[in-house]
């Protein structure tokens, strides 16, 4: 708009002739300028008005699609209006500026007032983005959506089962949800979680944890509706029913982060007062481990390859689920030749394809039980049957039953310790004898954390302290976790670990044959007998194992003090 800074001022001279002289010729101008402050003072009404209509009017036109030309014309008119007003008035009469003044901000106050007033009236527009005319609320409007716009950005390329998801128009809500999507699983791989949970719960507890080494952090805070969002955002990407908030549904994506590709497994399921969704990152690395790197002792690696190469008869094999379980299953399995020898797996949901081996997929929802395809399939005589889960009595009976001469079955149970896997065995086949008739041998997994070396912090451990745990006494230093490391002389996060004092994770066994003694105590329920018989064998614990591996400095005493209360909370 044209503004006149200028103004024509009639001037007085009073124009003398100097007496004797020419006459002088009137040099002086005949324009004054107005003082600044009183044309800046008029700007400023329109400054603010034109700022509230581009950054909030406009746009909020355009997201509820109010007619943003409309609007937009409605509001350059009155713009127009207030200028004239403002700027028609003679500006160097005290009265002409306060006219001028005034009376533009009362023509802009009033087009804000009649937009606020009308939109908010307007069914399309949400109740939570109705205006609100309060100043304070608007500059934390402004400061939260400047922040969510550094924050959200999109940039990861998500690729379904119908092919890559598309990002949403940029300041859609769509838009913005994807971004905080994004935001958490980023968030996790940079902190080397395995496992993002995202809960959302009515009232408290809604937000996503991170699983790092197989202990939970608290990940990111979320609002209720914020996890809800993002919970149905990443199902609806791996094709899952969004409106199924009940049932335990299983999904897979692919995640492309700065071209490192991700495999990603979704498992939602609706949890009291609301809904959870677990991605596991990977679960084919985390679950695929060579024998020489599942961290046995040099005897339990002889050990567990005699009871591999010794065909025939049942092999418990026991871990946590998500702490191993499926590890020691592959593991173990993959042990046989499966181009020399018939090797099969049993599974619910297999977590990834074994070179050679035949997984069979058992659907609980199909019309066969799990038992029936066990048994069929122990039918045909393999070598190797591994069953990856024990559902009822008549599975475990058929696998008791089976021709345990011609074939060796692994029964993978959910337990802490090989003893209360035999238990567990034992339980499950209902009958004792039978049991322990054709059972070989039992194998345990747990899994600890290992210690940052960058920041594990040395301390000689008190001599009581070696004794408690019946460790040597010559032990001069034992480990603790950091979590820090000095910059400069400067305490700083470390880097490595983030922070936790630990990274990766240790599997660390229990391996027991099982022989004629051993069966004899397990047909008679003989616990304490068995006990006697498996120590006779000069095999360490997992407790053994885990305080050797601290004397290491591998891991701490708190963490295996951590795995010993989750054994005892579980008995
Ligand atoms: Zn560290």
């Amino acid at each position: 708009m044209a503004i006149d800074l200028i103004q024509t001022l009639p001037v007085s001279t009073g124009l003398t002739l100097p007496p004797g002289g020419a006459p002088l010729v009137l040099a002086q101008s005949a324009f004054v300028l107005v003082s600044w402050w009183k044309v800046l003072i008029l700007l400023l009404p329109f400054l603010l008005w034109g700022k509230l209509v581009s950054d909030v009017f406009d746009k909020h036109a355009d997201r509820f699609h109010l007619g943003q030309e409309k609007w937009g014309a409605i509001h350059l008119f009155v713009g127009l209006l207030a200028a004239a007003v403002a700027f028609g008035m003679p500006i160097p009469a005290w009265w002409g500026f306060l006219i001028g003044f005034l009376g533009a901000v009362l023509i802009l106050g009033a087009d804000v007032l009649v937009f606020t007033a009308i939109v908010n009236k307007d069914e399309r527009v949400p109740d939570e983005h109705k205006l609100k005319l309060d100043m304070s609320a608007m500059a934390e409007g402004s400061a939260r959506r400047k922040a969510a716009k550094q924050a959200a950005t999109v940039s990861l390329g998500i690729q379904g089962p119908d092919g890559t998801v598309a990002p949403p128009k940029q300041e859609s809500p769509e838009y913005q949800v994807r971004a905080e999507a994004e935001g958490v699983y980023i968030k996790a791989r940079e902190n080397r979680a395995s496992r993002v949970v995202i809960s959302a719960k009515q009232g408290e507890g809604s937000g996503a944890e991170f699983v790092i080494d197989g202990v939970r952090h608290p990940g990111e805070t979320l609002s209720a509706p914020q996890a809800k969002a993002i919970i149905d955002f990443w199902k609806a990407c791996a094709g899952l029913d969004v409106k199924d908030v009940r049932r335990r549904l299983v999904g897979e994506l692919t995640i492309v982060r700065d071209e490192i590709k991700s495999k990603v497994r979704l498992v939602s399921i609706g949890q009291q007062g609301g809904l959870r969704l677990t991605m596991q990152f990977d679960p084919a690395q985390s679950v695929l481990r060579k024998v020489d790197d599942l961290g046995l002792l040099p005897n339990q690696k002889t050990v567990l390859e005699e009871m591999v190469n010794s065909p025939g008869g049942v092999v418990v094999l026991a871990g946590l689920a998500q702490g191993g379980r499926t590890t020691t299953l592959y593991s173990v399995t993959q042990m046989h030749d499966a181009y020399t020898s018939n090797v099969q797996t049993v599974e619910i949901e297999p977590l990834v394809e074994l070179e050679g081996i035949r997984q069979i997929k058992f659907d609980p929802t199909g019309a066969d039980e799990y038992s029936k395809v066990v048994r069929s399939n122990l039918r045909r005589d393999p070598d190797v049957l591994s069953v990856a889960e024990i559902p009822d009595q008549a599975t475990a009976q058929e696998i008791a039953n089976a021709d345990l001469e011609r074939s060796r079955v692994y029964a993978s149970v959910t337990a802490d310790t090989a003893m209360n896997a035999v238990r567990l065995w034992v339980k499950a086949v209902g009958d004792p004898a039978l049991a322990s008739k054709g059972l070989r041998g039992v194998v345990a997994e747990r899994l600890i954390r290992h210690l940052c070396t960058n920041c594990r912090v040395p301390y000689q451990p008190p001599p009581e302290l070696l004794k408690k745990l019946q460790l040597p006494s010559k032990i001069q230093q034992l480990y603790k976790k950091g979590g820090q490391v000095l910059v400069k002389n400067k305490p700083e996060v470390c880097p490595v670990c983030n922070g936790i004092g630990y990274e990766a994770q240790l599997g660390i066994f229990e391996i027991y044959p099982i022989g004629a003694e051993e069966r004899a105590c397990i047909a008679k329920q003989d616990w304490n007998g068995l006990k006697t018989e498996m120590r006779k064998r000069q095999l360490p614990s997992i407790q053994q194992v885990a305080l050797m591996k601290a004397a290491e400095g591998l891991t701490s005493i708190e963490e295996v003090t951590r795995l010993s209360a989750k054994q005892a909370a579980k008995k």
